[in-house]
């Protein structure tokens, strides 16, 4: 695998490199966010490692920005520790998955190796969950090759609950990608919304992918995804 890791500390950097080397990765490193977005944008990566604290652009303006550029090479990033605020805002914006520091390497490269397959189905940033498909840059959504009206803000819910399809996405998370960061409908709304597009995703198809994490949030789940999950 063709590996990019930006990261700002020395050690770490070195660190990960010669870690990453001896799985049979080939690394390029950057140690700042402007460096990192450089490279990022000019060539192709399998994956890139990312973490959140950067000098110039930090981790987070860098996934933002990548997948603003149409740029879908899978992002795991690092986080110095287990917040789940930044591990949201990060998957949030566009990054596959995250792993803490300290970590180990076999695990770093399964979860490398994981998000690569599971991206190649996100050509030109769309996302393919089982058989929805979604083009965020058209704005359409397909289900078992069926397109599937949505309104604006419904199709906001479907990409942002698709983005992070497999994990629960917590409601404040939702109320924020649909109405913005000081929402004026009430929560109430949200379950609306959740409903309305159950009968457009799901009520036509005997899989049925949205499901309530009761007193959390919602979770867009596939087929593979769903074992031990009740509706
Ligand atoms: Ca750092």
């Amino acid at each position: 695998m063709k590996i990019l890791v930006i990261e700002d500390e020395p050690r770490m950097l070195e660190l990960l490199r010669r870690g990453l080397q001896d799985h049979d990765c080939t690394v390029t490193v950057a140690q700042d966010g402007l460096a990192g977005l450089e490279i990022a944008t000019t060539y192709e990566h399998d994956a890139i490692v990312l973490d959140i604290g950067l000098p110039y652009r930090d981790g987070y303006d860098l996934v933002r920005m990548l997948r603003e550029r149409g740029r879908t090479s899978p992002v795991l990033m690092l986080t110095a520790r287990d917040s789940e605020d930044e591990i949201i805002r990060g998957l949030d914006l566009g990054a596959d998955d995250y792993m803490t520091k300290p970590f180990s390497f076999p695990e770093l490269v399964l979860r490398l190796q994981s998000i690569t397959r599971s991206v190649r189905g996100r050509e030109n940033g769309k996302l393919l969950i089982a058989d929805l498909a979604i083009d965020p840059v058209r704005r359409i959504v397909t289900r078992d090759r069926k397109p599937v009206d949505l309104s604006r803000s419904e199709f906001a819910l479907v990409l942002a609950l698709a983005r992070n399809a497999g994990r629960c996405v917590p409601r404040h998370v939702l109320m924020e990608q649909v109405w913005g960061a000081n929402p004026v409908v009430g929560i109430g709304a949200l379950d609306v919304l959740i409903n309305a597009i159950r009968g457009k995703v799901d009520a036509p198809f005997e899989y049925k992918m949205i499901v309530t994490v009761r007193g959390e949030g919602y979770m867009l789940c596939c087929p593979a995804a769903a074992t031990g999950v009740h509706h």
